[in-house]
């Protein structure tokens, strides 16, 4: 390291995904994870770097690593972005211990730790819902309590399945917390049949494609649709000890490789869509 604060020499980070002014009116009223200011490293919007040996970022920002336990520093690159948006999502939803949850997308690269974030916070019961019946199953493993095939079913479908299902199981028709972390419009519709009485929808995931709802539903639900970006810095230290205690487990879920096969892995990626696992480059030397 050359030049900076001397005190982080040598010391094991991780560095946030979103890097906010903390001057502005939306840093200082606590929202600072959507400033307009903010730098995101590795991205056109802020500091470039993001798969180079060596990044500059201001050192409020970094979150230390003080004990990984075994785990390798290299794995817990996903805590930037992956595992602490769904926890940014959860404070946005102000989760609870006891909340009921459901997770439209939950086997995805982020939704597979929202599932798991949900369910460290302490939520009662949370139903994953996704298209991939193989990785369903795999959800009960970590953290869903509940799973709902998708696939092939419209929204309305899925929203009577949902109900059926609390039905079954003797849970509340009201009050869920919706998680939309798919990103797809079918994911977004699914979501929206889902929320219910004093309910809240959260979305994660993003696309730009048009859905049609009733928002006087809102009304007459007293409910809430919210959107959610990034992550506060200042969650980092929280979500990094959900990952070492393993509250939230990293490792099936990350997979390493060299820098130098980063032509080919974006090629994989291109073809095949996101791979079974996360990847995470790490530089050759
Ligand atoms: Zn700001």
């Amino acid at each position: 390291m050359i030049g900076g604060d001397k005190n982080w020499t040598g010391k094991e980070v991780v560095i946030p995904a979103v890097l906010p002014c903390r001057q502005c009116w939306i840093c200082k009223t606590g929202r600072g994870n959507r400033c307009l200011a903010q730098k995101m490293p590795g991205n056109s919007l802020g500091v470039y770097g993001g798969f180079s040996s060596h990044i500059v970022v201001p050192a409020v920002d970094v979150c230390p690593v003080p004990d990984r336990k075994g785990v390798p520093l290299e794995k817990l690159a996903v805590v930037a972005d992956a595992v602490t948006t769904p926890y940014q999502a959860a404070m946005r939803a102000n989760l609870r211990p006891g909340d009921n949850v459901a997770v439209i997308g939950a086997t995805g690269g982020v939704g597979l730790y929202m599932t798991q974030v949900a369910k460290a916070l302490g939520a009662a019961t949370v139903v994953a819902v996704d298209i991939d019946a193989e990785k369903l199953k795999r959800s009960l493993e970590f953290g869903a309590d509940a799973a709902i095939d998708a696939k092939g079913k419209s929204s309305k479908d899925v929203g009577a399945e949902y109900k059926e299902l609390l039905k079954i199981r003797g849970l509340p028709n009201y009050g869920w917390k919706v998680f939309e972390v798919s990103g797809s419009k079918a994911g977004q519709e699914t979501a929206l049949a889902m929320l219910g009485f004093v309910g809240k929808l959260v979305i994660v995931g993003f696309n730009m494609d048009k859905v049609e709802y009733s928002v006087s539903r809102l009304m007459a639900f007293d409910a809430e649709i919210i959107g959610t970006w990034g992550c506060l810095p200042e969650y980092y230290p929280v979500v990094l000890g959900m990952v070492l205690n393993k509250a939230v487990k990293i490792e099936p879920f990350v997979e390493l490789r060299p820098m130098s096969s980063i032509k080919d892995t974006f090629n994989e990626v291109r073809k095949a869509g996101s791979p079974k696992k996360r990847v995470v480059l790490t530089p050759d030397f």
